[in-house]
């Protein structure tokens, strides 16, 4: 089966075309904010059709960042740009692709990469967490994405880790998405990120509220493993050694829970890998 991978992010967005679970054509371009959905819209359509030359596909498998109604597939909200509010994605690109379409939140579907294809094969429970713009979470359990009630479930970038802190975009004060994703520390420090994990002094300091937030998750799940992704995970050894230092010291030897948290595998691919797992799973592999 050929499957169109699409990760939409707010920085930039990915589409790529695997052949029997194969990645054999990739592009990235810029997202432009401003164009909104309408141009986001055109650019994927656009882009697949110039794919489909090539190659046939079959199913087309997306994630989306921002919140996803899963039973529905529609977007609920978006930070990424104006005119996401609501949209039933899934439908309209089906409608413009001739394929059937399934969405997620890219949390959930870089989970879903990670742990087909990626550093969480044959751990489960699996916890995921992408730093980069902003931060999404997911969380595999039982070999599926366990999405709560309403969707919303591992939205670990709303864990408060700081009461009184700064204001996040989500309207509440002291997120972790607030005190550490990309966007948010290059606007309070005025460097840009990578700039600033190459400072020692910073990491030690920017670990504390990040340890705080896995510890949450730690508490709540104990997962077999937690894999971290996204821009700010390509700093390696840099960020990874303070920061199980720091969780070694928040959670202490009465609990016998694993701190097994290591970086993504994929890269800035497991939304891809997801998608198709995604896309894959719809249709019963
Ligand atoms: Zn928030």
């Amino acid at each position: 089966m050929n499957v169109l991978a699409i990760d939409i992010g707010g920085t930039k967005f990915s589409m790529a075309l695997f052949q029997d679970g194969k990645m054999t054509r990739r592009e990235t371009h810029a997202t432009q904010r401003e164009g909104g959905r309408e141009w986001m819209m055109e650019q994927i359509v656009r882009i697949a059709h110039q794919m489909r030359k090539g190659v046939e596909f079959e199913r087309c498998g997306v994630g989306f960042g921002g919140p996803v109604d899963f039973a529905s597939q529609r977007v609920t909200v978006s930070n990424v740009a104006t005119g996401w509010q609501e949209f039933p994605l899934a439908e309209s690109l089906g409608n413009e692709l001739g394929v059937p379409v399934v969405i997620d939140n890219d949390g959930n579907v870089g989970a879903l990469g990670e742990a087909v294809y990626g550093a969480g094969i044959g751990y489960d429970p699996l916890f995921f967490m992408n730093i980069s713009t902003g931060i999404g979470g997911g969380l595999i359990l039982g070999g599926n994405v366990y999405r709560g009630a309403d969707s919303f479930a591992a939205e670990i970038g709303h864990i408060t880790v700081r009461p009184g802190g700064s204001r996040c975009g989500c309207g509440s004060d002291g997120c972790l998405e607030r005190m550490c994703c990309g966007m948010w520390i290059e606007s309070d420090y005025g460097k840009p990120a990578k700039e600033l994990l190459a400072d020692p002094a910073f990491v030690r300091h920017y670990v504390v509220d990040l340890a705080i937030g896995l510890k949450s998750v730690i508490m709540l799940l104990n997962p077999a493993r937690i894999v971290v992704g996204g821009g700010m995970s390509k700093a390696g050894e840099a960020l990874f050694v303070p920061l199980h230092a720091e969780l070694h010291r928040q959670i202490t030897a009465w609990s016998r829970a694993r701190i097994d948290v290591v970086p993504a595998a994929l890269g800035d691919d497991n939304v891809l890998h997801g998608a198709l797992a995604l896309a894959e799973a719809a249709v019963g592999k």
